[in-house]
C-alpha cells in the first residue's frame, strides 16, 4: 500500500511537471531564453538561488525527470566553474541515491522474491564488484543515469557506496559540463558536449579499476610464489592426491586427454564410497530391507516370517558387494586407463613438488605443472567426555568391527539425525539391533521440509527406533562393564545405557598433514577454493569432500571434471563450477531425493514459489507394489511451470528424481514433462502425474467456460 502510495505521488509530480510546462526550462533554447532572468536573480540573493537550484536539480534527479544535462550547464552560467561543480556534484549525487533508493523500496522485494534463483550469480558479483561496475558505469556518460539508479537499487550494493561513488565517478563528467556551461551562448546542441575521444578516456577511466584488480590479482598469484624455485621442467602434467571419487575422476580425464597424470593413493583405492560409505551402507541396507519385507509378507498375501540370518554372512555379503566393485575402482583398471597410480601418502612440498612416501617404504619426488587435492574427509567425532573410554565406531570403522560380531549390537545408540545417521539407524533396527538415534536439533534430516522429516521420523518409529530429537549428547560413563551416554533434554538429564555406540554427526574435510599447513593454503572448514577450484596457488586445485560444499559422490565427480580441465587447460579457457542443479537422496525407507530448492530454502532465500503435489497413494503401480506412500512435490515459480526445486518422498524416490533433474538442467518445464509417454505402470508416471496437478490448476477457466458453451450450442 505504501509502496502504490509512493508511485502514485511520483507519478502525480511528474504529471505536474509536464502539465505547467516547467519542462520548458530544461531544454537548451528554454534555459537559453530564461538565463538573464535567472543571473539577474542570483545577482540579487546568491545564496537563495543557490539553495533554490540545488533543491530543484535535486528534485530532478530523484525523480529521474529529464533535463539533468541542461540544469549542469547552467550550474556553469550562473555559478561559475566551482561554484557550479559543487552544487551539482552535491546535488546529484543525493538525487541518484535517492531514486535508488526509491528503486529498492518500490521494486527490489518483489524482483528478488521473483527473479531470486536467477540473480544469484549477479548478486555475488555486485556483492563482490558492484562499487567497481558502478564507478564505471558514473564515469562513462554513455549509461542514462536514472536507469543505473533504477537497476543499482534493485542489487545488494550498499547505500553509503552508491553514494559515495556515484559521487566520485560522476565528478569528471559533472566538471566538463559545468565548464561548458560557463559558455552556454556559445552551446548551440548537448552533442558536441563530450567529444568521442573525451568519452573514449572516460571509458578508459571507467575500465581502468577493473584492469588494476585484474592485474592485482595476477600480482598476487605471482607473489604467492615468489619464496619457491619454480622447476624449469616438469615430470608430470599433474598430480591428483587421493583416490576417492574425485581423485579417481580427476585422473580418469586427465588421462582420457593425454596427459602424463599420477594418482596418489595412500589407503584404498575408491576411497569412502566404495570402502565405508555408498556401497557398504547400500550393500547393508537391502539385506534389512529383505528382513522387513519378510516381516510384512502378509502386506502381499504371503505368511509373515522372522528372518532367519546369520549377521555375520550379511556383512560377510556386505564385503562381498565391495570386493565385487571393487575392481572399478582398482589400480589395475587405472594403470590401463593410462593413469600412472602410486600406492602412497603424498605431501605436498612446493606449489609444483609432490613427495610421496610409498606404502612399499620408498620415496618418490614428482615435479608436475598442477596439482589436484582430492584427500576426502573423515568422520567427525563430537569430544565427548568418556567417549573414549566406552568406545565408539564410525562409518570409518563400523564394517570391519561389527563383522566380527554374531548379531547386530543389542542396544544400539547412533547419535546423528542426518542421512547417515537416518539409514544406519533403520538398518541396525531391521536387523535386530534396539535403536536410540539421538539428534540434537529439533528434528531429524534437518535440511528437508518440516512434513518430510516428520514422515522419515514416523517410518524409523515405525522400524522400533527411539527417535529422540531435541536431545543433547553430554558425555558418556561407564559402570563395570554397562555403557551409558547421558544426554540433555529440555534441561534435564537422561542417561541411555547402549551396547555400541555409533557416530554418525558429521564429516569433516582432511586438512592435515600433506603440506596445505607448510604451503599458508588457506583453509576454513574445507580447502578454501575459488569458483575455478583454485586454492590460493592457481596450479593447485582441490575438489570433493576435502572441498566441499556437497558431500556426494556424485558432486565430487562433478567437480572433478572442472579440477582436471582447469588445471590442464586453465592457460586457454577455465570453467566456473556449476551447482545450480545438485540432486541427492537419503536411502530410507521410504528414500527421500531432492533436487534445487524445497519449501524451507525458498522462503530462507525469499523466492516466490508455487507447491504442486501428487500423492504416491493414488499411483497404479505403487498400489500394485503395496508401496503405496509418499509424494511428489514440485515448486514451481509463481505462474509458470519452470522448476524450482522437487522433492520425492517414496519407493525409489531417488531413481525418480532423475526426469525433474534432467529437466531442471536443461531448462524444461511442467508441460514438457507432461507431454512426454511415461510406460505404464511404472513408478516414473508420478512425474507426469504431478505435471498434471500443475496444469489442471492452471486450466484456463475463461476458455473452458467459452468451451463448454461452444459444446452446449453444437448439442442444439
Ligand atoms: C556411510 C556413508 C554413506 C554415504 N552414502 C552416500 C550416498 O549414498 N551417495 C553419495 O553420493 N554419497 C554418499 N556418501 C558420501 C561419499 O562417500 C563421499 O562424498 C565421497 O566418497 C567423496 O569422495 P572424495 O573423492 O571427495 O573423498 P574420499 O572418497 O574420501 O577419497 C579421498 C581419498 O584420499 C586419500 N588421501 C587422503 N589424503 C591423502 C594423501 N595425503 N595422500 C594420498 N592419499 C590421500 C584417502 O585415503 C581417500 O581414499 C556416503 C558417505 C558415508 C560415510
Amino acid at each position: 500500500m505504501k509502496k502504490l502510495l509512493i508511485l502514485s505521488a511520483a507519478a502525480l509530480l511528474a504529471f505536474g511537471f509536464f502539465a505547467m510546462d516547467l519542462n520548458h526550462y530544461l531544454t537548451l533554447d528554454g534555459m537559453k531564453a530564461s538565463l538573464g532572468q535567472f543571473e539577474a536573480q542570483r545577482a540579487a540573493s546568491p545564496v537563495v538561488v543557490g539553495l533554490v537550484f540545488f533543491s530543484v536539480y535535486l528534485v530532478v534527479t530523484a525523480m529521474s525527470l529529464p533535463g539533468a544535462a541542461i540544469l549542469t550547464l547552467a550550474a556553469g552560467a550562473l555559478f561559475g566553474l566551482s561554484v557550479g561543480t559543487l552544487i551539482v556534484s552535491f546535488a546529484s549525487s543525493i538525487g541518484a541515491t535517492l531514486a535508488f533508493l526509491a528503486s529498492r523500496y518500490v521494486l527490489r522485494d518483489a524482483i528478488q522474491r521473483r527473479f531470486g534463483d536467477r540473480l544469484k550469480a549477479i548478486n555475488e558479483g555486485m556483492a563482490k564488484d558492484g562499487t567497481l561496475y558502478l564507478f564505471t558505469l558514473r564515469l562513462v556518460p554513455l549509461f542514462p543515469f536514472f536507469l543505473v539508479n533504477l537497476l543499482m537499487g534493485l542489487t545488494p550494493v550498499r547505500t553509503l557506496s552508491y553514494y559515495w561513488v556515484s559521487q566520485l565517478g560522476m565528478l569528471a563528467g559533472t566538471l566538463v559540463y559545468v565548464n561548458a556551461g560557463t559558455q552556454l551562448a556559445q552551446i548551440n546542441s548537448l552533442v558536441g558536449i563530450v567529444s568521442p575521444g573525451l568519452l573514449l578516456s572516460f571509458a578508459l577511466l571507467g575500465v581502468f579499476p577493473m584492469l588494476t584488480k585484474k592485474f592485482m590479482s595476477l600480482l598476487q598469484g605471482r607473489r604467492v610464489y615468489a619464496k619457491w624455485q619454480r622447476p624449469k621442467k616438469f615430470d608430470r602434467n599433474l598430480v591428483v592426491i587421493g583416490g576417492g571419487a574425485a581423485g579417481l575422476v580427476t585422473s580418469y580425464i586427465a588421462a582420457a586427454v593425454k596427459a602424463k597424470v599420477t594418482l596418489v593413493e595412500a589407503h584404498k583405492m575408491g576411497g569412502d564410497c566404495l570402502n565405508y560409505g555408498c556401497v557398504p551402507s547400500k550393500a547393508l541396507i537391502k539385506s534389512a530391507r529383505v528382513a522387513n519385507q519378510m516381516r510384512h509378507a502378509e502386506n502381499y498375501g504371503l505368511s509373515a516370517a522372522e528372518p532367519q540370518f546369520s549377521f555375520r554372512k550379511v556383512m560377510a555379503r556386505v564385503h562381498e558387494v565391495i570386493r565385487t566393485v571393487e575392481p572399478h575402482d582398482s589400480v589395475a583398471r587405472y594403470t590401463e586407463l593410462g593413469v600412472e597410480v602410486l600406492e602412497g601418502y603424498a605431501r605436498i612440498v612446493d606449489p609444483w613438488t609432490v613427495e610421496i612416501k610409498l606404502n612399499n617404504g620408498g620415496m618418490q619426488r614428482l615435479t608436475t605443472r598442477s596439482i589436484v587435492i582430492a584427500a576426502g574427509a573423515s568422520p567427525f567425532v563430537p569430544p565427548l567426555p568418556g567417549l573414549d573410554d566406552v568406545g565408539y565406531v564410525t562409518s570409518d570403522t563400523l564394517w570391519d568391527e561389527f563383522a566380527k560380531l554374531d548379531a547386530a549390537p543389542k542396544r544400539l545408540v547412533v547419535l546423528g539425525g542426518g542421512p547417515i545417521g537416518c539409514e544406519l539407524a533403520q538398518s541396525f533396527a531391521r536387523l535386530g539391533s534396539k535403536v536410540t538415534q539421538i539428534e540434537m536439533a529439533p528434528r531429524i534430516m534437518i535440511r528437508e521440509d518440516l512434513e518430510v522429516s516428520d514422515l522419515a521420523r514416523d517410518s524409523l518409529r515405525r522400524d522400533g527406533i527411539d527417535v529422540l530429537t531435541g536431545h543433547k549428547a553430554l558425555r558418556c560413563e561407564r559402570e563395570g562393564t554397562r555403557k551409558f551416554i547421558v544426554v540433555e533434554h529440555q534441561g534435564k538429564e537422561i542417561r541411555i545405557e547402549f551396547d555400541a555406540l555409533l557416530c554418525a554427526v558429521g564429516r569433516v574435510a582432511r586438512l592435515q598433514g600433506y603440506g596445505l599447513e607448510d604451503l599458508g593454503i588457506p583453509t576454513q572448514r574445507t580447502v578454501a577454493i575459488n569458483d575455478y577450484l583454485e586454492t590460493l596457488y592457481p596450479n593447485i586445485y582441490a575438489a570433493g569432500d576435502v572441498a566441499g560444499p556437497y558431500q556426494f559422490t556424485h558432486t565430487a565427480g562433478h567437480m572433478a571434471w572442472y579440477a582436471a580441465v582447469n588445471a590442464l587447460f586453465g592457460d586457454f579457457k577455465k570453467f566456473k563450477v556449476d551447482y545450480s542443479v545438485v540432486p541427492w537422496a537419503t536411502f530410507i525407507e521410504p528414500e527421500v531425493a531432492r533436487v534445487g530448492l524445497n519449501e524451507q530454502d525458498a522462503k530462507e532465500k525469499g523466492i516466490a514459489y508455487e507447491v504442486t503435489k501428487y500423492g504416491l497413494d493414488d499411483l497404479d503401480r505403487a498400489i500394485a507394489d503395496g508401496t503405496a506412500y509418499g509424494f511428489v512435490k514440485v515448486l514451481t515459480v509463481a505462474g509458470k511451470d519452470r522448476i524450482l526445486g522437487v522433492t520425492i518422498v517414496g519407493e525409489h524416490a531417488g531413481d525418480l528424481l532423475a526426469e525433474f533433474v534432467l529437466a531442471m538442467k536443461h531448462g524444461l518445464g511442467l508441460n514438457k514433462i507432461l507431454g512426454t509417454i511415461h510406460t505404464y505402470p511404472t513408478l516414473a508416471e508420478a512425474n507426469k502425474y504431478v505435471a498434471g496437478e500443475w496444469k489442471r490448476a492452471h486450466a484456463p477457466q475463461k476458455v473452458l467456460a467459452l468451451l463448454a458453451r461452444f459444446h452446449t450450442w453444437k448439442r442444439g
